[in-house]
């Protein structure tokens, strides 16, 4: 890409409205753009990684045997009536009315939803297990919008919903969902750690929150020191295997957000236990028959048997985690995107545009990396050297080569690793090896 070609309207200042660093660097570099309180508009660097992050959901749902459908924004208001929630929900749920005076809603989750299409076609055990899940705006009228796209009204969910014949089958689908989660946090370079956790107003009596420590996030937890240097290495994953030795694995340390911590439940003499802040990027719930029940959504069992569907719900947080994402990576000059997540993986910074010999070499390079199927942004811009590099640092690409007049000269051209700072002085010939052999 050459970036006289794409739109990044990078800001100089820091925005005064911005609190925290993932929303400060989010306005500065570019990516996103308010339209209302916690309403964004995603501009293209916003719009690039927002896609990277709800691909890598998308496809591990996939992998875990999901369906993806897509249920619409707004929902009619019988549906909610019918499980009881339409009251309950308060304030947060945005009312509409139609022009025929029907009562619509702008959905804040999908379980009454997707329970709809459930009980209109499946009626036999035979069909079971399923898993529904759908990539989608949800709409929550949030008493404090705050922090940019990590408490949005309007914010991008992935939410799946799993359908078994009885409880033992529904665990199964729900550490699939689980096993699934850690997978793709960290498929995204991110170290989620599961909680216990309040069911809240989806309700239930099972529940994880998966959250990524930082010092900025929104939620209390407490967790078992060991836990935070643990490494996630659920790399062969079988999600055809009963999957709860897996679980086990992590739920045997002690983590729990502040609603759900109890001291008395922490014994272990030989561990220390850390009080900390996080993010919440996932939650999934198990609820059993809640939806089922009150909305009549029956299979028949082999017996016959009419039974109400045993069902879980699993979120995930898309465009909190573009935030979430920044929060874990950054500096004080800027994003450090992780290698799973960055929009290009090397940043080709001509200093002297304009210039013959910087163009010709700048624009050889570019051409030949693109031809290797690398991924490139191409600063072409004619503007201050001084300005140049501050944006490449701000928009934090993993590599940046920069050429310009002196290098030239030199036969030898900077390769600066954005995380490390390091800067190493190569020829030509080197760095084409070294951009060849790091794909
Ligand atoms: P929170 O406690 O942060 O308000 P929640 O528990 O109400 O979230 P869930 O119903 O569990 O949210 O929704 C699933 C996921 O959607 C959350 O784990 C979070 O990542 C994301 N999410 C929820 N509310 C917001 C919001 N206002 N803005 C951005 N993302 C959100
Ligand atoms: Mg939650």
């Amino acid at each position: 890409m050459l970036l006289t070609r794409f739109f990044l309207p990078v800001l100089k200042e820091n925005p005064k409205e911005a609190e925290i660093i993932s929303h400060i660097y989010m306005l500065r570099a570019g990516m996103i753009q308010q339209s209302a309180s916690g309403i964004y508009s995603w501009l293209p660097l916003g719009k690039i990684i927002l896609e990277k992050v709800t691909d890598i959901c998308r496809q591990e749902m996939i992998k875990a045997g999901a369906n993806e459908i897509l249920m619409p924004t707004l929902q009619p208001a019988e549906i909610w009536k019918e499980s009881g929630r339409y009251e309950d929900y308060g304030k947060e749920m945005l009312r509409i009315n139609d022009r025929n005076n029907r009562d619509l809603l702008y959905g804040p989750t999908n379980e009454e939803l997707v329970t709809e299409i459930f009980r209109t076609h499946v009626k036999s055990y035979k069909e079971l297990p399923l898993n529904l899940f759908h990539i989608q705006w949800k709409f929550r009228d949030e008493v404090r919008p705050r922090f940019g796209v990590m408490r949005g009204r309007e914010f991008l969910m992935k939410d799946a919903y799993s359908f078994d014949m009885n409880y033992n089958s529904s665990i199964k689908s729900y550490n699939i969902m689980f096993i699934a989660y850690m997978q793709l946090f960290k498929k995204m370079g991110l170290k989620a750690i599961p909680m216990r956790a309040e069911t809240g107003p989806i309700g239930g009596d099972l529940s994880h929150e998966f959250i990524i420590i930082a010092e900025t996030g929104e939620s209390e937890v407490f967790v078992e020191r060991e836990l935070l240097n643990y490494e996630s290495s659920v790399t062969k994953i079988n999600y055809n295997e009963d999957l709860q030795e897996e679980v086990n694995r992590f739920t045997s340390f002690y983590a729990a957000t502040k609603e759900k911590h109890e001291e008395s439940n922490f014994h272990n003499e030989d561990n220390i236990l850390i009080k900390t802040r996080g993010i919440e990027v996932g939650h999934i719930f198990h609820f059993g028959q809640k939806y089922s029940l009150p909305m009549r959504a029956t299979i028949s069992d082999k017996e016959g048997n009419k039974i109400p569907v045993f069902m879980g719900s699993y979120g995930v947080g898309l465009s909190r985690l573009v935030g979430a994402i920044i929060e874990a990576n950054h500096d004080h000059k800027g994003i450090i995107w992780p290698k799973e997540i960055t929009p290009w993986d090397y940043n080709i910074i001509n200093l002297k545009s304009g210039d013959n010999d910087c163009d010709n070499i700048c624009l050889n390079l570019y051409n030949l990396m693109k031809a290797n199927g690398l991924e490139v942004l191409y600063d072409d811009t004619d503007e201050r050297t001084g300005a140049k590099l501050a944006r490449a640092d701000l928009i934090g690409l993993p590599y940046q080569i920069i050429i310009g007049p002196k290098g030239i000269k030199d036969q030898l051209y900077d390769l600066k690793s954005r995380k490390s700072g390091d800067i190493s002085r190569l020829s030509y010939n080197e760095l084409i090896n070294f951009v060849q052999t790091n794909k």
